[in-house]
């Protein structure tokens, strides 16, 4: 088996849209980004080439090319999921920590684990999520957190 590890931390300003896991969340501030700012995606995708030793999201799309402005960061998961194929592993189980003071994301911690459920063809018992804020340290910051455990492909599919 193999085990990743990644994170992504994001500047919070005003007029920003928040999405996390694919998720549109309701809040006058977001992550400024050259992409859509999808720290816990970005965290996961990280996670998911670490456990295969391929380098970070940085060096698949680099933040400098014009053609990942404003993208949609499920692109970056999904090439990521499609490398992790490729070399002969699923993904078996997915544990991600969030630090935002606000909004609070309790409310939307269904809607978060069922989209990333579907992105990652995963029962929403493999999908920790914690939600943690700063306590005030960096009220700023947007912070993900993700590990990732693979198992090789047809093995505990149960
Ligand atoms: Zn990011």
């Amino acid at each position: 088996m193999r085990i990743g590890y990644g994170e992504d931390t994001h500047r919070m300003a005003e007029g920003k849209k928040l999405v996390l896991g694919g998720v549109a969340i309701p809040s006058p501030r977001g992550p400024l980004a050259h992409s859509d700012g999808d720290a816990l995606l970005h965290a996961l995708t990280d996670a998911l080439l670490s456990a295969i030793a391929l380098g970070d999201i940085g060096a698949l799309f680099p933040d400098t090319a014009p053609e990942n402005a404003g993208r949609n960061s499920r692109e970056f998961l999904e090439a990521a999921l499609r490398a992790v194929r490729e070399r002969g592993y699923r993904v078996f189980q997915v544990s991600a920590v969030i630090v935002l003071d606000r909004p609070k994301l309790g409310p939307h911690r269904g809607a978060i684990q069922e989209n990333l459920a579907r992105l990652l063809d995963l029962p929403l018992d493999r999908i920790g999520l914690t939600f943690k804020t700063s306590e005030g340290l960096a009220p700023e910051h947007l912070q993900a957190r993700a590990t990732v455990l693979l198992l090789p492909l047809g093995q505990g599919e149960a």
